[in-house]
């Protein structure tokens, strides 16, 4: 073998935030393509890289200064140029490491292997694969397609901009999906459908399985494990997987043939990613559409009001799907006003009369209620009456949760839990009490409010074992329970054919929240519960919502109860303008994490004083430090600064020139554990 020649630019992880920005300069083979993967010496280690695009006019570093690459793994393809750019891009925009954000989205179990297993896992794979071989399997019947999403295809075929697809529960989204689709597999294409939670990929993957029962299907979610994850992987990077379905990590799969990429429930906070490089996958769907010039499709009953008024500029084509498929009716929504109830001394109302009556109509006629409480655990706090203990986290600012089912008191932020004291830790009061309702105590008062009554409950808690889920809904949809509790995982994509009934319990507390999408997110929540409601459009005539508010006034119900999401986005737009919040303004946050707050706060001041200059000259407002509404997470102390602007490239021209100085005012402030910048955050 000649010796290595060429000057090769690879893509290693480095220390986020160090001086190297991820690219490093090897010796190597010159006929070694951009995207191969290989192996590289790094200080002691060995560590897995990805040859890159060299920047042309980059001054190479002095070939004697240089290690010699490792071992390629060229039985892998290399990840091909629009791969590169999409994640080039996306270390750009949400200001991280190239090289941290390439590796991170491979599968893990990727960077471990060498070349020689990793030649033979291919092997493998394309062996079984072409045993498998393409039977011609006849296609199922599909249903007769209604005018509008009819229109909504024919507005795909040339579409050159992305697709607000604006549709009510139940009014077939999924049907446009599944077309689409078969458009894009028709024409030779690969299918990329994202969803916002891993509990809803069975059954939307049930749907295109059965549609397209001879073509490959693969999943990508947190949930397989991690020879799966590669193998699925493998699938759709060699172009042998037809269609993809994934959550947010799904966006970053390379697709040789990809057509078409589906965001579904686009407006749904799950596609931003909360740790490490903290992107949204819907955003990077929207940019890899534009790149490979594919049309994307943004589903939502609810959009986000970013996605609502790109599409009131005309950026992208709204298709409305206004009606449900059967001609079913959105249920009535009933606003029950709290306050007006007279006070029981003594007792405390769950449910106000109205809703009682209307539940125990349902279990007369043998349909289902469901019940959204979204608070977990039987009560938020326990409460010493006589010195005025609360269950406080030692380690966090939250309070512990009691959970009477196992009788502890646990932290839903840090996972500390104890036992629950048999009497007051600091007065030694025997009479230690809940204070409010989390839903294992609605399901106890329903219990004994309504004793003929299965009643059965969904949340994090009561489906934390495997399978326990899909257990439960299965219970649910053979008519075994009466009564459904549960959180807004009950909300979300679920069909529940026998659900008449639908009531938010208390939703008061995100009406006031102090994140300024609580109005935004509390509305897609009841409307998407609303939704729930008479799917079956026989039952849809007598469905109906109950709300439960102190504040029937608020122009949020208003809007519910007209179903008009319309004015309700116009409503919260005018506000957000008026404010100088997103979509009209770009926002970023800068955070930091030590061991004393002032010690964060200290580095965050340090940073806005090293940039105060530029900010100004660029129209950015720097706003000063403040505790996060969470401000201490198991025993870290956490503040963050906003920065806001009109412009979101000024912005981002900011953000890049800040960074590395920030890594070197890091040194300064002991005691700092971690900062981070976090573009286009979800919640401030
Ligand atoms: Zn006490
Ligand atoms: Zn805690």
């Amino acid at each position: 073998m000649s010796p290595p020649r060429a000057v090769l630019a690879v893509a290693v992880e480095t220390p986020r935030h160090s001086a190297v920005g991820g690219l490093l300069d090897y010796l190597g083979e010159p006929s070694l393509a951009p995207g191969t993967l290989v192996r590289v010496p790094l200080g002691k280690r060995e560590v897995a890289g990805i040859v890159w695009d060299r920047d042309p006019d980059a001054e190479p570093a002095p070939a004697e200064t240089l290690r010699p690459l490792g071992a390629a793994l060229d039985a892998l393809p290399p990840l091909p140029a629009d791969w590169r750019a999409l994640v080039a891009f996306a270390a750009g925009y949400y200001q991280r490491g190239l090289g941290e954000l390439a590796l991170a989205v491979l599968p893990p179990e990727l960077r471990k292997l060498d070349a020689t297993q990793l030649a033979r896992r291919l092997a493998r794979l394309r062996k079984a694969e072409a045993a498998a071989g393409a039977q011609p399997v006849p296609a199922p019947p599909r249903p007769a397609l209604t005018d509008e999403q009819a229109a909504a295809l024919a507005a795909l075929a040339g579409a050159d901009r992305p697709l607000l697809l604006h549709g009510v529960t139940g009014s077939g989204k999924t049907e446009v999906y599944l077309r689409a689709a078969e458009a894009a597999l028709a024409g030779g294409g690969q299918a990329l459908v994202l969803v916002p939670e891993i509990n809803l990929t069975p059954q939307l993957e049930a749907r295109f399985a059965e549609r397209f029962p001879g073509r490959r299907l693969v999943s990508l979610h947190s949930g397989l494990t991690p020879a799966q994850r590669l193998r699925h992987w493998l699938l759709a990077h060699l172009g042998l997987a037809d269609l993809v379905l994934g959550t947010r990590l799904a966006v970053f799969a390379p697709l040789p043939r990809l057509a078409l990429i589906v965001v579904d429930e686009e407006h749904d906070a799950s596609f931003k990613q909360q740790e490490g490089a903290r992107y949204s996958a819907r955003d990077l769907a929207v940019w890899r559409a534009h790149q490979r010039r594919l049309p994307v499709i943004l589903g939502s009953a609810t959009p986000s009001l970013e996605t609502w008024q790109h599409a009131l500029q005309g950026r992208y084509r709204r298709l409305p799907l206004a009606a449900r498929i059967g001609g079913g009716t959105m249920p009535a929504v009933r606003v029950l006003d709290m306050g007006l109830l007279p006070r029981e001394a003594g007792k405390e109302r769950v449910l106000a009369p109205a809703l009682l009556a209307a539940i125990e109509q349902r279990l007369a006629r043998g349909e289902q209620s469901l019940l959204l409480l979204n608070r977990r655990g039987y009560a938020p706090v326990l409460h010493c009456g006589a010195c005025g203990w609360k269950s406080a986290c030692p380690h966090c600012s939250a309070w512990r949760v009691f959970h009477k089912a196992d009788r502890s008191l646990r932290c839903h932020h840090c996972g500390f839990a104890e036992r629950v004291p048999r009497a007051c830790p600091d007065c030694g009061n025997l009479d230690i009490a809940p204070l409010g309702r989390g839903t294992e105590k609605l399901q106890e008062q329903l219990a004994e409010l309504l004793p003929q009554a299965r009643v059965a409950r969904i949340d994090a808690d009561s489906t934390r074992a495997a399978g326990s889920l899909q257990a439960q809904l299965q219970a649910v949809h053979a008519g075994e329970v009466d009564l459904l509790v549960g959180t807004q995982m009950l909300a979300k994509g679920h069909d529940f054919r026998r659900v008449t009934l639908v009531a938010a319990v208390n939703p008061d507390a995100a009406l006031f929240s102090s994140d300024f999408r609580g109005p935004e997110r509390l509305f897609a929540l009841l409307l998407q519960a609303a939704g729930r409601a008479g799917r079956d459009a026989a039952q849809a005539a007598r469905s109906e919502m109950f709300v439960q508010t102190h504040h029937p006034q608020h122009p949020l119900f208003d809007a519910l109860r007209r179903h008009d999401f319309a004015a309700f986005a116009a409503a919260q737009l005018g506000e957000r303008r008026a404010a100088g919040l997103p979509p009209f303004a770009a926002l970023a946050l800068l955070r930091a994490d030590a061991r004393d707050a002032d010690t964060a706060r200290a580095f965050l001041q340090d940073a806005a004083h090293a940039v105060a200059a530029d900010a100004a000259a660029l129209g950015i407002t720097l706003y000063p430090p403040v505790p996060p509404p969470l401000a201490r997470l198991a025993g870290v102390e956490r503040m963050q600064m906003l920065l806001e602007c009109g412009s979101r490239t000024a912005l981002q021209r900011l953000l890049a020139g800040w960074l590395p100085t920030l890594q070197a005012h890091r040194a300064r402030h002991k005691g700092l554990l971690r900062w981070a910048v976090d573009v286009d955050p979800l919640g401030i």
